[in-house]
């Protein structure tokens, strides 16, 4: 079982982990889970033991987006099973607990943190290479306490959209980030620009390059674009990853990056 700290800082959780990996946004919305998902699939396709932990509790849309939204995780001995999307890749969703994934949650601060911590410490992860944490977008709770809680947090992802307030926000979230004195690994600009099917030229929908000049502005690495592409809602709706299909997202730079640097 686990040992709560009645009091003060919690000890960090006794889980198996060497590298803890943050993927985090300023807005809802931009890419971040489907970023989460890609990362975490492209990690155990190369033989890595991953765990995805989903701790966005408004909008937890990633069993969906791994076709595990009807599965449940088990319980032994009050020891959560994850759910097993392959043989490298487990999953532990806040989505899992809820009744139904259409009520929304309304959580306190001190819940999200015990719940937290319930997942570090009282589920069956295995010995892990990386767990790719999806935070909510911005800076909350959720972040401080996976960073406070988590042993090996090395690098945080952060994904952005092109337009002007997203990429002020993405850059609020580097800063809080830094804060943290967690290493930024680098920021993708997703939903940039959108491929025409018909003539094939490049629709900026939201402009483009924002991503890019705020990593240059904040002095961190750059990870490039994702278009908009009608084939990434299909892989999301269809449960299966886009990036084991598409060598050339930028999801494989913040792989690269990850296991280089980690
Ligand atoms: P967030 O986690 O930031 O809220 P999601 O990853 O859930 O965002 O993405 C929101 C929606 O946009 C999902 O339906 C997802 O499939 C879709 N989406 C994400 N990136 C792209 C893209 N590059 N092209 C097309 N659709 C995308």
């Amino acid at each position: 079982g686990a040992s709560y700290a009645p009091k003060g800082l919690p000890p960090k959780a006794a889980i198996d982990v060497k590298h803890v990996i943050l993927v985090l946004s300023g807005k809802g919305g931009v890419g971040k889970s489907t970023v989460s998902v890609n990362l975490a699939s492209a990690l155990s396709a190369h033989g890595r033991q991953v765990g995805l932990l989903d701790l966005d509790i408004h909008g937890p849309s990633i069993p969906k987006m791994l076709g595990i939204e009807d599965q449940k995780p088990g319980v032994l001995n009050k020891i959560l099973e994850p759910v097993h999307v392959t043989g490298t890749l487990a999953v532990m969703s806040m989505a899992f607990l809820l009744p139904d994934t259409s009520s929304p949650v309304i959580w306190r601060g001190p819940m999200k943190m015990s719940v937290i911590q319930q997942f570090l410490t009282e589920v069956n992860w295995g010995a892990l290479d990386y767990l790719i944490v999806d935070l909510p977008p911005g800076t909350g709770d959720e972040a401080l306490s996976i960073i406070q809680l988590a042993p090996n947090v090395q690098g945080a992802v952060i994904v952005t959209t092109p337009q002007d307030m997203a990429v002020l926000d993405a850059m609020k979230a580097v800063k809080f980030i830094e804060k943290l004195e967690v290493p930024v690994l680098g920021i993708i600009e997703n939903m940039s620009g959108m491929i025409c099917p018909q003539c094939g030229e490049t629709i900026d929908l939201f402009g483009r390059g924002g991503g890019e000049k705020a990593a240059e502005e904040l002095g961190i690495p750059y990870l490039g674009s994702i278009p908009l592409d009608p084939e990434m809602v299909k892989a999301g709706d269809e449960g299966r990853p886009y990036v084991l299909r598409h060598a050339d997202t930028p999801t494989w730079k913040a792989v690269d990056l990850v296991m280089e640097n980690l």
